[in-house]
């Protein structure tokens, strides 16, 4: 890890989003790893978040997060946490973010990522003034740089270019919290990632959906021919360069964070099948054969990579977990947690096609 001081000391931290995949796994870190730190969490409890997500964080520690249900775009609610639990530090998450639901209903994407990022940006404003002591981070999303052919990877510098309602949110998005450091001085950091893979994770993305359908013996629909490539991080390496930015990124600068672990949607799911095999040697079949090419994604991006090297020279960071012990770990977690599964789809989400022209 580089050495130096934390540029930034964060004591009250609001996470919004907290009560979905990466936030729920960011704030179970962030309370484990800083005895001194206080979390208030904010989420509005979409289909994508459950309160279930946060009750062993609840019980880990119960006096030092408070959960708040609400929605980042209520201005008045936002305002009012930033000053009355004298937030010092804001961690961005709450997002609309499945791509193929943002194809279906892009209104919402709109509301929880363009304006919600705008509200919250303004109340960080209002309530800091000129102060340097805070911080405001934004988690977001390598999918703002587009597509890649075969080679290459997206660095910091890589012009914006997405292709999806979910991307162009999320690039609007990126792009007022820049412009606020800019323009208003607010000291903020922005980390773009490749795709999470981990427990907790909603099952309609790819790596959770197919895991719940092989389990289930359901067929596993891979979108094209399933050569598009994904850079797959676990979520704790994430959550880790979501704090190391926090602490000790520089106000104002970028950060890109990925796996450096390529890997085709068809390599995913055929090593998902074979781990699920192993959990069900009853099953009878082999998990593959229940593999089907299914019509691709309107807008399919071909390629994603990152490059993180600003993010290891500059903060130490690189991830920690493989691919193959991450999906192992993630497949035994998903075994384990059955009726976990089942109460957050139960009325929200029957594992049907979206994002469907
Ligand atoms: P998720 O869908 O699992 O969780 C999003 C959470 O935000 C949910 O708990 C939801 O209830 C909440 N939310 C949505 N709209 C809200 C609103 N208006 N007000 C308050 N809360 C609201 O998403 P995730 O995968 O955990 O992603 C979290 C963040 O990380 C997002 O900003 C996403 O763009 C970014 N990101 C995700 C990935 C990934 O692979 N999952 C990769 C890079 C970046």
């Amino acid at each position: 890890m580089a050495e130096g001081p934390d540029v930034h000391v964060r004591r009250r931290v609001l996470v919004t989003g907290g009560a979905g995949f990466i936030g729920r796994n960011y704030v179970r870190f962030l309370l484990d790893a800083d005895p001194a730190v206080r979390v208030v969490t904010l989420d509005a409890l979409t289909y994508a978040g459950s309160s279930e997500n946060l009750i062993d964080v609840e019980r880990a520690h119960p006096d030092r997060h408070r959960f708040v249900h609400g929605d980042v775009a209520d201005d008045a609610l936002v305002g009012r946490l930033l000053l009355d639990d004298g937030i010092d530090t804001v961690v961005h998450l709450a997002a609309e973010t499945h791509v193929d639901r943002s194809i279906d209903d892009p209104a919402a994407f709109i509301h929880s990522n363009v304006t919600g990022t705008f509200v919250l940006l303004e109340a960080a404003r209002r309530a800091w003034g000129g102060r340097r002591d805070v911080r405001f981070h934004h988690v977001s999303t390598d999918e703002v740089f587009g597509t890649l052919a075969d080679d290459g990877k997206f660095t910091e510098d890589t012009a914006y270019d997405p292709s999806s309602p979910y991307s162009a949110s999320k690039a609007s998005s990126d792009h007022l919290v820049r412009a606020w450091h800019r323009t208003f001085g607010l000291p903020v950091t922005i980390s773009n990632c490749s795709n999470n893979y981990g427990p907790y994770q909603f099952p309609e993305k790819l790596i959770p959906l197919m895991i719940r359908n092989a389990l289930a013996g359901r067929r596993l629909p891979v979108y094209g021919d399933g050569r598009n490539v994904r850079d797959w991080l676990y979520v704790e390496d994430h959550c880790r360069a979501i704090d190391l930015i926090v602490r000790r990124g520089a106000a104002g600068r970028t950060y890109n964070v990925g796996g450096n672990c390529e890997r085709t949607n068809l390599e995913t799911v055929t090593r998902i099948c074979d781990l699920v095999d192993e959990h069900r040697p009853a099953a009878g079949h082999r998990c593959r054969s229940l593999i089907e090419f299914v019509t691709d994604r309107p807008g399919h991006d071909l390629r994603y990579a990152i490059d993180a090297t600003r993010l290891h020279d500059e903060l130490g960071w690189r991830p920690r977990q493989t691919f193959e012990d991450g999906l192992r770990r993630t497949v035994a977690w998903y075994v384990e947690h059955a009726d976990w599964i089942d109460a957050v789809m139960r009325g929200r989400y029957g594992g049907e096609r979206l994002g469907v022209l």
